[in-house]
């Protein structure tokens, strides 16, 4: 049984029995394992096959998130932008543009991909705002090196953000990493419709 009243999300009405639909976007280098992860968390699905995402791809993906007042059901409109930086740049207000979260998704067997992640972070959040991220180390299954891990996990702390390793070939963390940005972003919502104070009944009175 639900433990509180259906709550709506300001920006778009639910669907039935939906309370809150939040849009995340998946960011990060070519190659790192963006589609492969969606293909994991969506479809529980995974293929060695790589092929280059074209524009934007969206999936759905209905969860439940438990807050202090009961479990919440919340639908991730999932964004999985292509990893090509200059087409990205051109079309990042459409890609971030009413982004809630950020999943930003590094190759652990490729520092490069790790260093880059600040760059995206910081593309998205310009059109986005400072929405909630969570880092994904992700090919954890191919044993990559300490320096990596070590480094994907300063950035981590650095940046004071989420972050796990994971695996879209084992599925290692997938639904979890998910999960805790849905979180972060239900969290971040309650925060944010805490501090708006109410209105006073004068001001409303002279409302048309
Ligand atoms: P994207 O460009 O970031 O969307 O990357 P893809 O999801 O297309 O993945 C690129 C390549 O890496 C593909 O050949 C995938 O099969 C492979 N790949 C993705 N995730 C993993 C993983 O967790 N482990 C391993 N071993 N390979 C992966
Ligand atoms: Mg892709």
């Amino acid at each position: 049984m639900r433990k509180s009243p259906r709550r709506r999300s300001a920006a778009q009405p639910p669907e039935s029995a939906v309370d809150f639909r939040f849009k995340v976007c998946l960011l990060g280098e070519p190659g790192v394992g963006k589609s492969s992860l969606v293909a994991r968390y969506v479809l529980n699905q995974f293929t060695e096959r790589y092929s280059p995402s074209v524009g934007a791809r969206m999936l759905k993906k209905e969860l439940r998130v438990g807050t202090p007042d009961g479990d919440v059901e919340v639908v991730l409109l999932i964004w999985d932008v292509m990893g090509e930086k200059t087409l990205a740049a051109l079309l990042k207000d459409a890609y971030f543009g009413g982004s809630q979260g950020i999943l930003a998704v590094a190759d652990l067997s490729r520092p490069d991909t790790i260093q880059a992640l600040p760059g995206w972070i910081g593309a998205a959040q310009s059109v986005a705002g400072s929405v909630p991220v969570v880092l994904l180390g992700n090919k954890n299954d191919l044993d990559p090196n300490i320096e990596s891990t070590e480094s994907f996990g300063a950035l981590a702390e650095r940046s004071s953000t989420p972050c796990w390793l994971t695996s879209a070939k084992t599925g290692e963390n997938v639904e979890t990493a998910f999960q805790t940005a849905a979180a972060a972003i239900l969290e971040r919502y309650r925060a944010d419709s805490r501090s708006v104070p109410s209105r006073p009944l004068a001001a409303s009175a002279s409302q048309p």
